[in-house]
């Protein structure tokens, strides 16, 4: 197995990082690297730039628009943009429910939805989750009966990422009681201006909307919105979620934070000399960045071996990414020290340009040490793919 980058892969990744240097708004450049909050215009802003490109979609064949990238190339884009710090394209839409509709979805789905997500005019959030229903989603009570030409959607969803800017649902609903849970389950999108849904926020530790619950109540949902066959929900919700573990690992920005994590500890002081030079705190550091490096060489194994589509290695990759970002900012948080404590909403909107309460790159440390709470989490939590690895990999 050569791990190597060939010489047409160099040449590629050169190409990325000059288009990068030449395309990426230094504004929002500064946003990602200063751990800012992004809003809904930065999201799309920087979609649209990539759209116009043809790069949004580097995970589609080429006949939808998509870059027909190997596993290699689309590899190396992830780290370059992770490296020039531009803002993500989101998954909901592009990776998640983009390959269920190429899949499942009839030709006028495709023909509607999939232009839309290129292009950024759709945003799309995930319905998956309810009350009682998240390791165990098969439980989900979401109700949708069939009513003529429509379903009628009562039941709630929580957790929604971003569901206060969406335009559109993709939703797991129950459409029959009376089967075993995983074959009652049908896949449906849903405009989300449709009366009867609520979206309510959910504030996070950081104080940030990040998350919602959403409602509905009697929402009537178009029969030509369902996915595939009534009842065969399950089967596509799974195909989903394994296109949600891609750059699982999420190996460019730790390398990137790594950096930013090595600069704020020489910057700051521990009995008049930097950090840095501490030999706890850097051997701290230097354990950390060993365990970046062997995922990196990890994501590089999946890489070589298969189609780049990861099957229950994903676990371990998401395992092992979601612990090395919680402990970069640990440290980082712990680099700061009380510099990191106070709270500045202002500066991490972007409504000031310097944080009234001391350094910059110390003030968004704290939020971001505990939005990083939820890696572990979502995505299926990390004591889930403990069980996948036990079951899929040690065959326990
Ligand atoms: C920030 C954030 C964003 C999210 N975004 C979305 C979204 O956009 N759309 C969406 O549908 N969902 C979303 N989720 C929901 C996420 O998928 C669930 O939170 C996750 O699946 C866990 O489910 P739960 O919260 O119901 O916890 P539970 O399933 O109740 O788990 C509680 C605890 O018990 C543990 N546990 C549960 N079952 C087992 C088991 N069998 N063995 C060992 N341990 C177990 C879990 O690991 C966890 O520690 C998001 C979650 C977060 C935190």
């Amino acid at each position: 197995m050569d791990l190597n980058y060939t010489a047409e892969d160099l040449a590629f990744r050169d190409k990325v990082r000059a288009y990068l240097e030449a395309n990426l708004p230094p504004d929002l450049q500064q946003k990602v690297l200063n751990h800012k909050r992004l809003s809904r215009e930065d999201f799309v802003r920087w979609h649209k730039i990539l759209a116009k490109q043809g790069w949004v979609a580097t995970g589609w064949p080429a006949e939808y628009g998509g870059t027909g990238w190997t596993p290699t190339q689309r590899h190396i884009f992830e780290e370059e943009c992770a490296r020039a710090g531009t803002p993500a394209i989101l998954p909901f839409g592009v990776n998640m429910v983009a390959p269920v509709i190429m899949a499942f979805g009839n030709q006028a789905q495709k023909d509607y939805y999939l232009p839309r997500i290129l292009s950024c005019e759709d945003w799309w959030c995930q319905g998956y989750s309810e009350p009682g229903s998240g390791s165990d989603l098969a439980s989900l009570k979401t109700r949708a009966e069939r009513d003529g030409d429509h379903y009628i959607v009562n039941g709630q969803k929580t957790w929604t990422t971003l569901a206060q800017h969406a335009d559109m649902i993709f939703c797991l609903v129950r459409t029959d009681t009376g089967v075993r849970k995983q074959e009652g389950i049908s896949f449906l999108l849903i405009d989300m201006k449709t009366p009867g849904i609520t979206v309510r926020p959910i504030i996070m530790l950081d104080e940030e909307h990040e998350v919602n619950e959403v409602f509905f109540d009697n929402v009537k949902v178009p029969v030509q919105n369902l996915i595939g066959e009534e009842n065969k929900g399950w089967t596509y919700a799974k195909y989903l979620l394994g296109h949600e573990r891609t750059n699982i690992a999420a190996v460019g920005r730790a390398k990137r934070e790594l950096q930013f994590l090595k600069r704020i500890a020489a910057k700051h002081q521990k009995n008049g000399q930097p950090l840095i030079n501490d030999a706890v705190y850097a051997s701290k550091v230097a354990s950390l960045e060993v365990e970046l490096m062997a995922l990196e060489i990890t994501v590089l194994r999946v890489i070589s071996q298969d189609s780049g589509r990861p099957g229950p290695e994903a676990s371990l990759l998401k395992i092992k990414g979601t612990e090395i970002q919680q402990r970069l900012t640990e440290l980082m948080v712990e680099a700061v020290g009380p510099y990191g404590l106070p709270f500045d909403p202002a500066f991490l909107e972007g409504e000031t340009e310097h944080s009234v309460v001391g350094d910059d790159d110390a003030a968004p440390l704290a939020p971001y040490y505990f939005n990083f709470r939820k890696t572990s989490i979502y995505g299926g939590s990390n004591e889930i793919q403990k069980n996948i690895i036990t079951q899929m990999i040690l065959g326990l």
